[in-house]
């Protein structure tokens, strides 16, 4: 079967000026990332900040195109594919519903944005949408006249979601959709994800700094650093023995006893390199605790470990 997301060797630079005097630089925000991503499935994308998760997001979502490499929907190339189909097809749950809303529409409105753009139905179809919507994401239906900002983070997360639907998606692209949330509301709205995966059929894209939410959810991950994918299993062969020290790294970090230690960072030594002039060899060397010689000269390869690969020379 063919999966419903596929990338290949996909990368993308940016030109980056250094000032007037001097030539500019290529940041490699996504190098070489291939992936498969089949129906129904929670795709998690793992990674510290800077690490690319949210640049890769944004060429899945047709926002951006690959410098080079191919994105492919149902096995076609996204570049072949009509931008609208794409926006039908693939829809964004983002980080933060208070940003990502415009304060001055109606939760009707704000639903019903993508049926419009899109020219689907008449009035009255779209409002017996909105309402299917409301019942499906657990709202009320008498907060169709209210504004975003009457509303709590956790029931605007839900009009966000809402409207993501309101297309019939086949593929949400969730970037980090609860961590603007307080922790008592994130879970009710992970299940809500859980639930409607179920009953829409849907595939989840899932960008997550945070192991423990991935943990409850995925069906396979991609840990990401500096650009590259440096492991992707399943989840039950990452939680049960990560092959890549970055991977163990972020796993340890979860049993971090102070939760207020909790950036995937805490427990890793040295800082994030510079992506502009990333460290030759395997680009995680200078803060491996493994790191030996030919780590500093020789970038690995995907190394084969059960249920999926780790890019580390020693992963076997
Ligand atoms: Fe560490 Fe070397 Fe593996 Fe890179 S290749 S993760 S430096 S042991
Ligand atoms: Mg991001």
């Amino acid at each position: 079967t063919i999966p419903v997301l596929e990338l290949k060797d996909v990368t993308k630079t940016y030109a980056i000026s250094q000032g007037m005097f001097r030539p500019k630089a290529t940041l490699t925000a996504v190098g070489g990332v291939s992936l498969t991503v089949a129906r129904g499935e929670v795709h998690a994308l793992v990674g510290e900040s800077g690490s690319g998760k949210s640049t890769l997001a944004k060429m899945l979502l047709g926002l951006t195109k690959p410098t080079s490499g191919e994105i492919r929907i149902d096995g076609v190339p996204i570049a072949d594919t009509d931008r609208r189909e794409v926006a039908r097809r693939i829809q964004p749950v983002f980080q933060d519903p208070y940003s990502s809303l415009n304060p001055r529409k109606s939760v009707a409105d704000l639903i019903a944005l993508p049926l419009v753009a899109h020219k689907i139905g008449t009035p009255a179809d779209r409002q017996k949408r909105v309402a299917e919507m409301l019942d499906a994401v657990g709202l009320p239906r008498r907060v169709i006249d209210a504004y975003p900002g009457q509303m709590s983070g956790g029931q605007r997360q839900r009009v966000a979601i809402a409207r993501a639907l309101v297309m019939k998606p086949d593929v949400l692209i969730c970037d980090e959709p609860t961590s603007a949330l307080d922790v008592s509301v994130q879970a009710q709205i992970l299940n809500l994800l859980m639930e409607l995966r179920r009953e829409f059929r849907l595939t989840y894209f899932f960008i997550s700094h945070n192991l423990a939410v991935v943990e409850h959810l995925a069906d396979r991950v991609a840990v990401m650093y500096l650009g590259r994918i440096v492991e992707e299993r399943s989840r039950e062969a990452l939680f049960e023995r990560a092959g890549h020290p970055y991977s163990r790294a972020l796993l340890d970090c979860v049993l971090t006893p102070d939760p207020s230690l909790g950036m995937p960072d805490a427990g890793i030594t040295g800082a994030f390199p510079n992506p502009i002039a990333p460290p030759p060899g395997c680009t995680f060397h200078p803060r491996c605790p493994r790191a030996a010689d030919r780590c500093r000269v020789t970038p690995p390869g995907p190394v084969p470990v059960a249920d999926g690969f780790a890019a580390c020379h020693f992963a076997a």
